[in-house]
C-alpha cells in the first residue's frame, strides 16, 4: 500500500455540496478518520455547486488544512447530478466513492465498500434500509416512481439504491462516455452494468440544514427519470389512439343501425359537449408529453458544456466541461 503523498490517489470521493458550510467540517473529520483506516491513498473532491453560504470559503480552508481534500466551485448552481459528473471527471483514483454532503451518507459505511471492491465488484451501491427520514408524501410518491421506471424503463432499478456507492475505475470511465444533460445518475449507474452488489445502510438525518430538493424539484427529476430511461410516454399514444379510433368506429355502427330502426335521436348537447373536452384533453396531453421529449432533444442537441468552472481550489486542472 502506498502513503497519501503520492501524486494519483487509489481512492477518490466525490461530494456534491450545495450550502452544506455547516455539515462539511464534521464531513472532513469523518471521512479523514475513516479513509486514513483503508490503507489507501485517497483524494475528496468537492464540488461546491453554486452555494450561496459559507460553503466556498469552508472549502478553502479545508484544502489548506490538508490538500487531500480539492474543490471546484461552478458559476451557478447545475445541480446535483451535474455536480457529480464534475465529480467523476475530476476523479483520479482507481475506484471512486460517490456520497451526500450532509452526513446521510455515513462515511463509516466506505470500508465495507471498498471490501467488496477488493472481492472483485465494480459497481457497489449502499442500500438504504427504510426511508425513516423522509416525509410520508415523499415516500409514497418514491414508490409510484419505482413502480413506473420498473414497469416501463429499461433498466432495473435496484431496491433502496441511490446516489452513495464505489465505482471502479473502469465503470467510471463507463460513465464518463455519457455526456447526457438530463441525468438520472441513478439510472445511469443501473445502465453501465458491471459486477453489481449492494451494501446495506441505515440512512442518517442530514446533520443541518434542510433538503434543497421540494416537491417541484423532485417531480422533475422523476420525469427526467422516466424519459431518459423509457420511450413508453412517448409511444403509448398509438394505442390510445388506435382504441379511441375502434370505440368511434363501433359508435358509428351502433348509430347508424339505430336511426335506420328507430329513425332520427333528440341530440346529445351534453354528451357531445363531454366527449369533445375529453379528446380535447386527451390530444393535449399527448402533445405535451411529446413536447416533453422535444426539450429534452433540444437541451441535448445544443450540446453546452454539462457544467462551468469558476474556481478550482487544489484540485488537478483534469477537468472537461
Ligand atoms: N446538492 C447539490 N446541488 C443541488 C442540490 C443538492 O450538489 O442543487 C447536494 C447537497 O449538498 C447534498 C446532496 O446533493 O450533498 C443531496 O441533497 P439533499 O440532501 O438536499 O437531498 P436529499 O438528501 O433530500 O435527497
Ligand atoms: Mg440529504
Amino acid at each position: 500500500m502506498s502513503d497519501s503523498s503520492q501524486p494519483i490517489p487509489e481512492l477518490s470521493v466525490v461530494v456534491p455540496v450545495f450550502n452544506e458550510a455547516r455539515n462539511l467540517r464534521p464531513l472532513a473529520a469523518r471521512l479523514a478518520s475513516v479513509l486514513a483506516g483503508l490503507g489507501l491513498s485517497f483524494e475528496v473532491i468537492l464540488i461546491d455547486d453554486g452555494s450561496g453560504d459559507e460553503t466556498l470559503q469552508t472549502l478553502r480552508e479545508l484544502n489548506a488544512a490538508d490538500p487531500r481534500f480539492s474543490a471546484l466551485s461552478f458559476s451557478r448552481n447545475f445541480g446535483k447530478e451535474i455536480a457529480i459528473a464534475a465529480g467523476l471527471d475530476a476523479a483520479r483514483g482507481r475506484a471512486v466513492v460517490v456520497m451526500d454532503a450532509d452526513l446521510q451518507h455515513p462515511p463509516e459505511v466506505i470500508p465495507q465498500f471498498v471490501e467488496k471492491w477488493r472481492e472483485g465488484y465494480q459497481n457497489i451501491y449502499g442500500r438504504r434500509i427504510g426511508r425513516a427520514t423522509d416525509p410520508k408524501l415523499r415516500t409514497m410518491f418514491t414508490r409510484l416512481f419505482y413502480r413506473l421506471i420498473d414497469q416501463f424503463g429499461d433498466v432495473a432499478l435496484p431496491e433502496g439504491a441511490g446516489d452513495f456507492r464505489l465505482l471502479d475505475r473502469q465503470a467510471v470511465d463507463a460513465l464518463l462516455r455519457m455526456r447526457e444533460r438530463a441525468r438520472f445518475n441513478k439510472g445511469l449507474f443501473a445502465w453501465i452494468g458491471f459486477k453489481t452488489i449492494g451494501v446495506p445502510f441505515v440512512v442518517e438525518r442530514r446533520a443541518f440544514g434542510v433538503s434543497s430538493f421540494n416537491f417541484a424539484r423532485l417531480v422533475s427529476f422523476a420525469l427526467d427519470g422516466l424519459m431518459s430511461f423509457s420511450s413508453i410516454p412517448l409511444k403509448v399514444w398509438t394505442y390510445v389512439g388506435l382504441a379511441i379510433s375502434g370505440v368511434a368506429l363501433m359508435m358509428a355502427a351502433w348509430f347508424f343501425i339505430k336511426t335506420i330502426i328507430y329513425g332520427v335521436d333528440l341530440p346529445g348537447y351534453a354528451s357531445l359537449m363531454v366527449s369533445i373536452a375529453f379528446f380535447s384533453g386527451v390530444q393535449l396531453l399527448s402533445l405535451g408529453v411529446i413536447g416533453e421529449y422535444i426539450a429534452r432533444i433540444f437541451a441535448e442537441v445544443k450540446g453546452r458544456p454539462l457544467y462551468l468552472v469558476a474556481e478550482r481550489i487544489g484540485a488537478e486542472p483534469l477537468t472537461k466541461g
